[in-house]
């Protein structure tokens, strides 16, 4: 609980944030990046430099530094960042918040588990922070993920930095009873974290739902929002929105498609791809097989895969729902020695957020479709990724394999693909993924033969 604070108290507080927002803005202008540079080719600024204002009008430079605390970034901010212990900034922070802070459009790509989640909500807390937005004005900033348990994710992140600001943010995600209490609270909502139907949802049915004097957009995993599949939500969503705003797309596998852009006009975007240089298109850390295995072996070589180990956190991806409640309920009377979950699709939303939050706590087996193949960043780290079936696209293969060796951890990956399959390893070559053909009895089934 907080304790009431005097009259006086707040009036000090208002003026003391109304000279910092001034600073903040000052320095911003002062020292905008150049259009179009990535500022992670300037040179870092020396370790004990001054921060912030320097002289009458002079600023130190934040494009091209290294920690949180060299950037325009409010007080509020910054405390929570330190506390979350969050002080060197990864590639793709380096490389989008001093573009994103002065209000730029940003398609960001980087690797997985490279931290591209704080590379947008830092900016939407920093914008509304600047703006004073509050309670009365209603929705500022829209987030948009492509599955629920990404959303809740994201919220997660979203509350803890912004734990010292006193936004509002609601998470709106298909699947929830509370649609009509979230009706009630929507327009009080500052931030809104949300996937593409249910955001829909809301603006057709909600009387008075309004987000015209929204200011930031951000699609999340956004070549897959932008895909074929959320075509006529998103299209509808964005006749919705308000034309002058900043808009920012961020995910491991860009588009690049003027067609795709074009859909959601933005203004002379600031691309900024960070790991494109790089040799490899996946983690560094991560350690990637690849099997060919007869389709009527796939389910031997699974048991015998979670068998030897036991010791592992695990993450299966199979192809249909059907087939992850099969293998589910087949393997869980066989008693394999380690705990066994199911995540799909068609599971009520309470269970799907429950086997998620189990799954991050608890070593565990755990057999998905899709729904789990992008953005979740599982808290106990993944050891395996397993896909029985080839992925639908290399983008795929990269998402899936991307839920482990996530910022500094490492892990490691295996897909089995049929004989007739072997055309995907060409593929996942020329995309700059590394992967290993191997035969089975030489990687991690060991002794065990694999077992009926
Ligand atoms: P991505 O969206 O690129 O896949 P996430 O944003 O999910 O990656 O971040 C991956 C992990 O890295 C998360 O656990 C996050 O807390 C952590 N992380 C992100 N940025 C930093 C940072 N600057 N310092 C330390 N850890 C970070
Ligand atoms: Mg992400």
């Amino acid at each position: 609980m907080r304790r009431p604070k005097s009259k006086e108290f707040r009036k000090q507080q208002r003026l003391s944030e109304e000279d910092e927002i001034n600073l903040l803005n000052s320095w911003i202008q002062a020292q905008k990046p150049d259009s179009g540079t990535n500022p992670m080719s300037l040179k870092p600024l020396p370790k004990n430099s001054p921060v912030g204002r320097l002289g009458d009008n002079t600023f130190s430079r934040y494009a091209g530094v290294v920690r949180f605390e060299q950037l325009p970034l409010s007080k509020k901010t910054k405390d929570a960042l330190r506390a979350s212990k969050f002080v060197s900034m990864t590639d793709i922070q380096r490389a989008s918040l001093p573009h994103s802070l002065c209000g730029r459009d940003v398609l960001g790509a980087a690797k997985t588990g490279s931290g591209k989640t704080l590379a947008f909500i830092i900016p939407v807390l920093e914008k509304l922070y600047r703006e004073r937005w509050d309670v009365e004005a209603g929705v500022g900033s829209i987030i948009i993920s492509p599955t629920r348990e990404l959303a809740a994710q994201i919220f997660d992140v979203l509350t803890s930095v912004g734990k010292n600001h006193g936004f509002s943010a609601g998470l709106l995600i298909g699947g929830r009873k509370e649609v009509a209490i979230e009706k009630e609270s929507v327009n009080k909502l500052n931030v809104l974290i949300c996937t593409p139907g249910r955001l829909l949802q809301h603006m057709d049915e909600t009387p008075y739902f309004d987000c015209s004097e929204m200011k930031v957009l951000v699609l999340d995993e956004a070549d897959r929002i932008l895909d074929s599949g959320f075509k006529r939500e998103l299209n509808a969503i964005i006749s919705q929105l308000p034309k002058r705003r900043q808009t920012m797309l961020f995910s491991a596998t860009q588009t690049k498609s003027v067609q795709d852009l074009a859909r959601l006009s933005l203004k002379d975007p600031e691309y900024l791809s960070v790991h494109e240089e790089s040799i490899t298109a996946t983690p560094t850390l991560l350690k990637q097989i690849v099997m060919t295995v007869p389709l009527d072996q796939k389910l031997d070589m699974l048991w015998s895969f979670i068998k030897t180990h036991l010791q592992s956190k695990t993450l299966v991806f199979l192809s249909s729902c059907k087939q992850v409640k099969y293998v589910f309920e087949a393997f869980k009377k066989l008693h394999p020695g380690i705990p066994l979950k199911c995540l799909h699709g068609r599971m009520k939303q309470e269970k799907r957020m429950a086997i998620y939050s189990e799954f991050c706590e608890k070593r565990s087996v755990l057999f998905s479709t899709d729904v789990a193949a992008r953005g979740l960043d599982f808290n106990k780290a993944v050891d395996w990724v397993v896909q029985v079936d080839c992925p639908e696209n290399v983008a795929s293969y990269i998402h899936r394999v991307g839920r482990t060796a996530r910022y500094k951890s490492d892990g490691k990956s295996v897909l089995f693909l049929l004989p007739s399959e072997t055309q995907m390893l060409e593929k996942l070559k020329a995309a700059k993924v590394p992967v290993h053909l191997t035969k089975a009895s030489n990687s991690f089934i060991k002794e065990e033969k694999a077992q009926d």
